[in-house]
């Protein structure tokens, strides 16, 4: 696999930025017969907040202040943020100039290696106010705990530290937030926000879900049933691949706007965060904005792409091949990094988070890795040595 150099991935990115002023509303990737501007066209219930949610909503992406007004605009009422999306808490704190602070629902989350088993509720608090300084506002609509699930970040010890949900209560007393979550995508998803449900500790989930991924569904039909809102990330599991994909050619929906309609046709979540950084994925996923329900041709598209890529994908919430690895290399982890960079087109992001693991247990270890008992345990048959190999590759700046 081929290597990013330092150079090559920053001529990339300025390429990319370049790109933006001409890809404003161009009117590419729309349903045939459709308007030229697609704006949303369903709002949902966002569980027991009051507040209407937007059925497609922005998760990280947006590099400047008018693209958060194109998204407002556009009819999106949502933004997904977090401290470790780069810069985007405060370019959405550049926007308040452009967009209602009022109409725009924030979710922001804290640093999740901040949110330890014995974090203070000072430290939460301090945490709190810098990202309100950032965002520019006095308050967020929703904080979460980032990336629970994740064995990496302490599972449910680290949850049950009362001092975060004194910093919530306290926050909420204070006027600075409304509203308290939590987010995850990793192995552990449905222990941990299962916990969460079960005692009543979260006003809002976000999970990483798609039509790949199985077990789930009974904590979400729990959480709505209490009345809390939910949210899909992580829904894009193709965003590359369906341009090799031949049969997927000449549809009247394309890959990515099958799988977005697969979550949107879903009774489980109020809505789903993308990332979105030009405006033609505005346009391309609002085209498709108030699915109901699949159609057969939808159906057709989502077999053939399960078909191409099933023994690639690393299911969120798929625990299985947790305790496999002598080494201890965060499996699930490093082929997530893997899709930010390969998928998603987020190569700075992917390779800093890829940095940040210690190397003893980096995919480097695998090299010498003889009989690899990570494999047998992966009930969706990937090859998964070879996949870390890869994402070393990539995410390994030279
Ligand atoms: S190939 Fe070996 S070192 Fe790499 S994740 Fe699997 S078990 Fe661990
Ligand atoms: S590599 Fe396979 S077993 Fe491991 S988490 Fe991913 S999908 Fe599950």
């Amino acid at each position: 696999m081929k290597k990013i150099s330092r150079r090559n991935f920053f001529q990339r990115s300025t390429s990319l930025a370049a790109g933006l002023a001409v890809t404003a509303n161009s009117g590419r990737n729309l349903l045939p017969g459709q308007e030229a501007r697609p704006t949303v066209r369903r709002y949902k219930p966002f569980g027991k907040t009051g507040f209407m949610v937007s059925d497609i909503s922005s998760g990280a992406g947006a590099r400047d202040a008018n693209m958060i007004k194109y998204l407002y605009d556009s009819g999106i009422n949502f933004i997904d943020t977090a401290r470790q999306y780069g810069n985007h808490e405060e370019v959405i704190g550049q926007s308040w100039d452009k967009v209602p602070r009022d109409k725009m629902f924030i979710v922001s989350k804290w640093s999740p290696r901040v949110v330890t088993a014995d974090v203070t509720k000072q430290k939460l608090m301090e945490e709190l106010d810098i990202s309100l300084k950032r965002l520019n506002t006095d308050y967020v609509d929703c904080m979460m705990i980032h990336s629970i699930g994740n064995p990496g970040y302490g599972g449910l010890e680290r949850i049950s530290n009362p001092a975060i949900y004194e910093a919530f209560d306290e926050a909420k007393r204070l006027g600075k937030m409304k509203w308290s979550g939590a987010s995850a995508h990793s192995v552990t998803t449905v222990e941990e926000i299962g916990w969460g449900v079960d005692n009543d500790r979260f006003d809002v989930v976000l999970v990483g879900a798609n039509f790949l991924t199985h077990g789930l569904e009974p904590v979400l039909k729990k959480a709505k049933a209490k009345g809390i809102a939910t949210m899909a990330m992580k829904t894009m599991t193709i965003y590359k691949y369906d341009l090799g994909i031949k049969e997927l050619k000449d549809k009247n929906t394309n890959a990515r706007q099958a799988v977005i309609k697969w979550v949107l046709a879903s009774d489980l979540f109020d809505t789903m965060v993308i990332g979105m950084r030009n405006y033609d994925m505005v346009n391309e996923y609002l085209s498709v904005s108030g699915t109901t329900s699949l159609n057969g041709e939808d159906e057709g598209l989502l077999s053939i792409i399960e078909k191409n890529i099933s023994n690639k994908y690393c299911r969120p919430g798929c625990n299985g091949c947790v305790g496999t690895c002598p080494n201890k290399v965060p499996i699930w982890d490093v082929l997530r990094y893997k899709m930010y960079f390969e998928n998603y087109g987020d190569e700075k992001y992917a390779m800093g988070l890829y940095k940040q693991l210690p190397e003893k247990t980096s995919a480097i270890m695998c090299t010498d890795c003889t009989d690899a008992p990570c494999e047998g345990a992966c009930k969706y048959n990937l090859p998964v040595k070879q996949r870390l190999l890869e994402a070393h590759s990539q995410l390994t700046i030279s």
